[in-house]
């Protein structure tokens, strides 16, 4: 095992009782590191690890219900740890700037993040490298900039759908992946917003055209997954499960 995922919140935008949204830690030989910090992640990382030791946070968008938690995240580090080494922030191309003129009508602080965490914007072109990790990059389909991740590591892949659309092409990204955790925000039906989010059967499609090993549904509150996970198993024939929340896969 050179990976492993482990669920923080998989929620939609509006969280169920004590649950968050998207979050997810990644255990690997570098440390640990985490993809995206939704409303609710922070409180649900600490429940796991210092947040201190964190090797690195990557934020797929900037929609709330996937940095919102990087607000608390920030002032654990300027006033709680006050560590010697921060995790590194690596946001979408842009992102600095738009998230500066976010926070400045309450702390017009031009450092708010950047004091806290050693930021980066990564760029989509290229290969991220953390540690071991290799993590590429593949714009979606959505209404804000927002880009799947693939991540390799010797002998192991894991690819994250991020929020999308339908987009066929998403499969050749994923292809052969390990493990494939899919975003399935519209859960059994395909509603007429094709641009925004995926239902069961959609992942599983996505799935089964990518070749992947096994399949794991997010973005689905937890009262919809079973039903979301059947319509995701017409389409795909392999493993398919609810990323539910505490829930660790190896890969
Ligand atoms: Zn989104």
């Amino acid at each position: 095992v050179t990976l492993a995922l482990r669920v923080l919140g998989s929620e939609p935008a509006w969280p169920s009782a004590g649950r968050a949204c998207t979050g997810f830690l990644l255990e690997t030989p570098g440390g640990p590191v985490l993809v995206d910090c939704g409303t609710g992640i922070f409180e649900r990382l600490r429940a796991v690890l210092p947040p201190e030791r964190l090797r690195a946070v990557i934020i797929s968008h900037l929609h709330f219900d996937h940095w919102a938690d990087l607000i608390p995240f920030r002032y654990y580090l300027s006033f709680g740890a006050r560590p010697e080494r921060p995790p590194t922030l690596h946001l979408p191309p842009g992102a600095v700037e738009v998230l500066q003129r976010v926070i400045e009508p309450v702390d017009p602080d031009p450092r708010f993040f950047a004091d806290a965490f050693e930021t980066f914007e990564y760029d989509p072109e290229g290969t991220l490298e953390i540690g071991s990790l290799e993590i590429s990059f593949r714009k979606t389909v959505h209404p804000v900039d927002t880009y799947a991740l693939m991540v390799r590591t010797s002998g192991a892949s894991l690819a994250y759908s991020a929020d999308t659309g339908w987009d066929p092409s998403l499969a050749d990204f994923v292809c052969g992946a390990d493990l494939f955790l899919c975003e399935a925000g519209w859960g059994a039906d395909g509603r007429a917003a094709g641009d925004m989010h995926l239902s069961g059967a959609e992942a599983g499609r996505l799935a089964r055209m990518g070749g992947v090993e096994r399949l794991l549904l997010t973005h689905v509150a937890e009262p919809e997954a079973p039903v979301t996970v059947r319509c995701a198993r017409r389409e795909y024939r392999g493993p398919v499960d609810y990323a539910a929340p505490g829930l660790t896969v190896r890969i």
